[in-house]
């Protein structure tokens, strides 16, 4: 209870700074002036914001934290009923209606930001279930892909390669970006996070390794990874570099890991895959305060991407009327 009042204390603070002082020296940056860590589309905020908080307190720490684009997000079970916990908004559509309201009126209150709307919607959901309301209110999709096996390099592919073509059908029925969440998780939490750590897996050391030979992601990540990329190069689907992945596999301590996942998307990218940065932040308050999550800018810059190799962000900026690179 303590730290929860020292948090409100904090954001009450900076409510003084969210009201608009200060604001007309920092205009919005084109694309070509932004750091990856300015683009996070993948940031919860909704019926995800732990109770008590506003929509102003988390973009306030959005823009402290140096964000400039956000993706806001929540899984969309939240508004159709499968999860009902939560109280910032209704459960259902009309909830995720309130929250896009919310957001359009906090976006005037920060005009050096980009606030965008988006539902995660889980491995189950198909693309012809998603009702008109949804639709209408997303600016873009965040779509799960299931992981059926813990031994099957081909089952998860297919699965993976069959959400990427769901996630291609998405933008085809809607006309707006969409993208695949967090590629390599299910893998981390198998190896990592959720089971005994393999002797295999402690003592693998790749001190300043770069590349890997394919078999050795594949094994680890439970994925035909080169497949997986042509598929999503093929379909012009982008794929996510996703901070809560990298910071579970910062949090075991190996760095083997980490250079693999950085590894992997090295080679999503040479198959021609677009790479999205996203932070998959739930909150920014554990125990001791400000905590929340990050977008993984080091693997990008790692990977040679910039901010302004990201044809989805730019999409959706040139739709809101910004400039891509300065122009005057
Ligand atoms: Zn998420």
């Amino acid at each position: 209870m303590k730290s929860k009042r020292v948090l409100t204390a904090v954001l009450d603070e900076q409510d003084g700074v969210s009201s608009g002082r200060c604001l007309s020296e920092r205009a919005f940056p084109p694309c070509s002036e932004m750091l990856v860590h300015n683009i996070d589309m993948h940031y919860h905020a909704g019926r995800e914001r732990p109770e008590g908080t506003t929509l102003d307190q988390f973009i306030q720490h959005a823009r402290i934290s140096g964000r400039r684009v956000v993706g806001l997000t929540d899984h969309l079970g939240k508004y159709n009923g499968d999860n009902a916990e939560g109280t910032s908004y209704k459960p259902t559509m009309e909830g995720f209606g309130q929250y896009r309201r919310d957001m359009e009126r906090v976006q005037k209150n920060f005009p050096d930001l980009r606030l965008f709307l988006a539902p995660e919607i889980g491995p189950w959901g198909r693309p012809r279930d998603l009702c008109r309301t949804l639709k209408d209110l997303s600016d873009f999709f965040i779509c799960e892909a299931a992981f059926p096996s813990h031994t099957s390099i081909s089952k998860n592919t297919k699965e993976l390669v069959e959400k990427i073509r769901e996630t291609r059908e998405i933008m085809e029925l809607t006309g707006k970006p969409a993208y695949i969440a967090h590629p390599f998780r299910s893998a981390i939490n198998l190896r990592l996070i959720k089971y005994d750590l393999e002797p295999w897996v402690t003592e693998s050391n790749h001190k300043g390794k770069e590349n890997f030979l394919p078999e050795e992601l594949n094994k680890f990540f439970l994925l035909d990874i080169e497949r997986v990329g042509r598929a999503a190069a093929e379909m012009n689907v982008p794929l996510e570099v996703n901070g809560n992945t990298q910071f579970r596999i910062r949090s075991s301590n190996l760095p083997a890991p980490l250079q693999m996942v950085w590894s992997a998307f090295k080679t999503l990218k040479i198959c021609g895959c677009e790479l999205v940065p996203g932070s998959d932040q739930h909150g920014f308050t554990v125990g001791v305060g400000r905590i929340g999550g990050a977008v993984p800018a080091d693997c990008f810059d790692f990977l040679g991407i910039t901010a302004s190799d990201m044809p989805l962000v730019r999409r959706l900026l040139m739709q809101r009327g910004d400039n891509i690179i300065r122009t005057a």
